[in-house]
């Protein structure tokens, strides 16, 4: 589960890490209200920022620093109005429906700090870098040196040596050192504490020297949280924070019908029963050059009402230009499948090409429904084995794509 910029920056500051005042709104007339009020409490500059569970809003133009309640008005309808697109997000963008409003702060230096479950090292990793900000995958690709990551021991997480040294090798200097190794320390407590999967902060900023902060200070002004779902059943105020209006409302509805459905970025819609067969349906797409649109598991009890609207799903995807379906009938039953791809056929239509393979459980009663209901279902071919479906499909979407 992810949660919203103002919610994160709210754990951090919870968590005694510095972080800019500021208000999230939903009308351009809070936002005004918000942005009045900050102007009159002395902000000389405040930010305007989209929340969506999606990066690269400062590119996109949905992060404006404002001078004047005007600017911060004008910003706010922009955002609200106009869907955000980055490299983050679907290609179609992401509605704004909600904006944070708080207090800007000049930058002397940006960094990149992020603590995170690293799979492959099997342990928990703090990764910082002294070149945060909006580039820092372009610096990820072309100069990993320049990102430090410090594995951190399962039992005591961050040492105090090793989080100075990050500190000293992000080049700060003074009394930054002490504040920024508290950061450290605090955000890999938090993240371990709230079992999240990834605690971001890009960019943590130095800001430049004052009479009363003669080395700058040190603050949180992006942030992004990632928590394990398994673990949300122990940190209810977290569970709280979960904004369906974020999810993708093909993955909502689909487990409103308890199939565990993933939208991919590929053309091939699968039907599979059971995880196992799922990841090998897409890995064996995959081997014969095509791309799945969709991870799906309707599972081994799911009803015909559930398996119809898992065609439902699959087919209003405009980007599936081939539907495989691929059951092994164990505790699902074959001629259940049958029914609800004659009923699928019926009430939603198979306007592309639709590959089957069935074997288990019934496997010949649901043939006969198949082959009796052929003459309505034109784009559809039955397969023998996975291979065979594999091949059958990636030949239809190929041609059908060339035919398009
Ligand atoms: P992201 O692009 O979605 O990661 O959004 P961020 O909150 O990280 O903002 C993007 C960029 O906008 C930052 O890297 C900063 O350069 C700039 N920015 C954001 N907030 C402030 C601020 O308070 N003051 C200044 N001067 N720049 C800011
Ligand atoms: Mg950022």
């Amino acid at each position: 589960m992810k949660i919203h910029e103002f919610q994160a920056r709210q754990l951090l500051s919870n968590a005694g890490i510095q972080v800019p005042h500021g208000t999230m709104v939903t009308t351009t007339k809070d936002a005004h209200a918000a942005a009045r009020s900050l102007f009159a409490g002395g902000s000389k500059m405040i930010v305007v920022k989209a929340q969506v569970h999606a990066g690269g809003r400062g590119k996109a133009g949905f992060v404006r620093v404002v001078k004047s309640i005007d600017e911060a008005i004008e910003a706010s309808n922009f955002m609200l109005g106009n869907r955000m697109m980055s490299p983050q997000t679907p290609p179609e963008g992401l509605e704004v429906g909600r904006l944070l409003i708080a207090d800007a702060v000049e930058i002397a230096h940006e960094y990149y700090v992020a603590v995170l479950v690293d799979r492959a090292n099997r342990t928990n990793t703090l990764i910082a870098s002294a070149e945060g900000g909006v580039e820092i995958e372009k610096v990820a690709e072309t100069r990993p040196e320049a990102i430090i990551r410090v594995p951190l021991d399962p039992i005591v997480g961050i040492r105090p040596f090793q989080a100075r040294a990050v500190a000293l090798a992000l080049g700060f200097k003074g009394k930054t050192i002490a504040q920024a190794v508290s950061v450290f320390t605090k955000l890999c407590v938090l993240q371990r504490t709230t079992d999240a999967s990834l605690v971001e902060v890009n960019p943590l900023v130095l800001t430049p020297p004052t009479a009363s902060h003669p080395d700058g200070e040190v603050m949180a002004i992006d942030a992004k949280f990632a928590f394990d779902d398994n673990a949300l059943f122990r940190h209810p105020d977290i569970e709280a924070m979960h904004d369906p209006t974020e999810e993708n409302a093909a993955e909502m509805r689909a487990q409103e019908f308890g199939l565990s459905y993933v939208a991919l970025d590929g053309n091939i819609g699968c039907l599979v029963n059971g995880a196992g067969l799922a990841m090998s349906t897409m890995d064996i797409i995959k081997l014969h050059g095509g791309e799945p649109a969709n991870f799906l598991d309707v599972g081994g009890s799911a009803t015909e009402e559930a398996v119809t609207e898992a065609f439902r799903l699959i087919l209003s995807d405009d980007r599936v230009q081939g539907v495989l379906v691929n059951i092994f009938g164990g505790i699902m039953q074959c001629d259940r499948i049958a029914r609800a791809i004659v009923g699928a056929a019926k009430t939603i239509g198979f306007r592309v090409p639709l590959v089957v393979r069935l074997e288990g459980t019934n496997v010949a009663e649901a043939r006969s429904i198949l082959d009796a209901a052929r003459s309505s279902i034109p784009t559809m071919q039955s397969a023998t084995d996975l291979t065979d479906a594999a091949a059958k499909i990636v030949a239809a979407v190929g041609a059908h794509a060339c035919n398009a």
